[in-house]
C-alpha cells in the first residue's frame, strides 16, 4: 500500500512554491508519490490568458522532475469543470488499495466546506494542509479540520511549509512587462517560456495578427510548425527561440491572393524565373521574408532564410534552415500517409528526414506533371552526394 499525494491546481504556470508545498508535503507526509493534475478548467476562478493544455502539461513536466513526482492529464482528459471529488473518484479506481492525500494550502481550507461534495472528498483522501502564510494561526486550522470539517486526528495534517510568496499572477505581470522570472520558475520552465514567449505581449501580437492574416488550419499549421521546429532545434542544437518565430511566421503570406504576390514581387524589384512564374505555390515562400522584414521590422538574416526556403530548400541550408524546412513537414496537425515515417526520421537525423521528403514531393510533383524547382534539385542532389560519400 502506497501513500500516494494529489496535488491539483490551474498551474498556470506552475512555479517554485507550487515545487516547494508538493516536495514538502511528499517529505513531511511521508509520500510514496505526487501526483500533480493540471484542471482542464478551473471551477472557482475565471482565469485570464489561461495556456493551452498542452502548455500547461509541459510546463509541469519541466516543474515537477523529481522521481516521486508524475504529472497526469486525467482532469485535461475528462475536460469540462475540474471537480476534485470526480478526480479523487478516479484515483481510487485507479489505486485500489493506496492512501490518497490531498494536498492544498491554508488558504484554500477555510471554504473547504464549500467544494462540491466535499464530504464524500474527505471520505476518499486524507488532507495534507500546507500552510503558506503566518496569516491563520495553525490552532485556527486544526479546530477548522476537526469542529466544521468532522476529521478525527489521522485524517488531516497541518504541515508548515515555508515557501516562498509566490503566485502565477505575479509571475503573469512580470512575463507581460517583459520582465525575468527566472527566480520564480524552474530553470527548465523558464526556458520553456522564454522560448515560446509565454505571456509576451510582442508574441501575443504576433499571434493576433497571424490568426487575421490566415485562415483556421493555416493558422494552427503556424503554431504546430512553430513547436515542431522548437523541439528539432532542442534536439540538433539549434536556436530554439529563433526557430519557434521562424515556424510562427513561415506561411504568414500563405493566404494572400497572387495578384498581392506578384505586386509585393514587383515592390520589391523581385524577378520571377520560368518555374517559379509556373508555380505560385512557391510564391509565399518568397513574399514571407518580405513581408517579415518590411512590416515586422525582423531583419535577422538566418531566420529570413529559414522562411525563405522552407518550401523548396536549397543547397548549402543552414541548421536552421533546415529545421524550419522538416518542421513543416512533421507538425502536429499533419496528416498524409507518410507522416509517422518522417517523425521518426527527423529524430535520427535532419537529413535523412530531408531526403525522406524531397523523394515523396519530387515525386509527387512529376506525377501531376507539376514544375520542380532547381533548388529542390540541388538541395536533393546535395543529400545524395553527401550520403554517398558518408557510405
Ligand atoms: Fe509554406
Ligand atoms: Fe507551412
Amino acid at each position: 500500500m502506497s501513500r500516494i499525494g494529489v496535488f491539483g491546481g490551474t498551474f498556470n504556470p506552475p512555479h517554485k512554491a507550487h515545487l516547494r508545498l508538493a516536495e514538502t508535503a511528499a517529505e513531511a507526509a511521508g509520500l510514496d508519490r505526487v501526483l500533480v493534475i493540471p484542471a482542464f478548467v478551473p471551477p472557482h476562478k475565471a482565469v485570464q490568458q489561461l495556456l493551452s493544455v498542452e502548455d500547461r502539461m509541459e510546463l509541469c513536466r519541466l516543474t515537477f522532475c523529481g522521481e516521486k513526482f508524475e504529472v497526469s492529464d486525467l482532469e485535461i482528459r475528462r475536460e469540462g469543470k475540474s471537480y476534485t471529488v470526480e478526480t479523487l473518484e478516479s484515483l481510487r479506481m485507479l489505486y485500489p488499495g493506496d492512501e490518497l492525500f490531498l494536498i492544498i494550502g491554508s488558504d484554500m481550507l477555510l471554504s473547504f466546506d464549500k467544494w462540491y461534495r466535499y464530504e464524500d472528498i474527505l471520505r476518499m483522501a486524507s488532507l495534507c494542509v500546507m500552510t503558506r502564510e503566518t496569516k491563520v494561526s495553525s490552532g485556527k486550522l486544526k479546530s477548522f479540520c476537526e469542529d466544521t470539517l468532522g476529521l478525527s486526528k489521522e485524517r488531516f495534517m497541518i504541515l508548515d511549509c515555508e515557501a516562498v510568496e509566490l503566485s502565477s499572477t505575479e509571475i503573469r505581470k512580470d512575463l507581460e512587462s517583459e520582465e525575468s522570472v527566472s527566480e520564480k520558475v524552474t530553470a527548465a520552465a523558464g526556458e520553456y517560456i522564454e522560448e515560446k514567449g509565454l505571456f509576451s505581449p510582442y508574441y501575443e501580437n504576433l499571434k493576433a495578427l497571424l490568426k487575421e492574416r490566415l485562415d483556421e488550419h493555416r493558422y494552427i499549421h503556424s503554431l504546430g510548425v512553430a513547436e515542431s521546429a522548437r523541439k528539432l532545434a532542442k534536439r540538433f542544437g539549434g536556436d530554439a527561440k529563433k526557430a519557434y518565430l521562424a515556424g510562427l511566421l513561415h506561411d504568414i503570406t500563405k493566404n494572400e491572393t497572387n495578384e498581392r504576390q506578384l505586386q509585393l514581387f514587383e515592390e520589391n524589384g523581385i524577378i520571377l524565373s520560368q518555374t517559379e512564374k509556373n508555380n505560385p505555390k512557391l510564391w509565399h515562400a518568397m513574399t514571407a521574408p518580405l513581408f517579415i522584414k518590411n512590416s515586422l521590422g525582423i531583419t535577422d538574416d538566418e531566420l529570413l532564410l529559414a522562411v525563405r526556403y522552407h518550401t523548396t530548400g536549397r543547397s548549402g541550408m543552414s541548421l536552421l534552415e533546415k529545421i524550419v524546412y522538416i518542421a513543416d513537414y512533421i507538425s502536429a496537425e499533419r496528416d498524409y500517409p507518410d507522416v509517422d515515417v518522417m517523425r521518426t526520421l527527423s529524430e535520427e537525423s535532419l537529413e535523412k528526414a530531408a531526403l525522406y521528403s524531397l523523394k515523396y514531393t519530387l515525386r509527387k510533383l512529376s506525377q501531376s506533371e507539376l514544375v520542380i524547382h532547381n533548388d529542390s534539385l540541388n538541395f536533393y542532389n546535395e543529400l545524395i552526394i553527401n550520403k554517398s560519400e558518408r557510405n
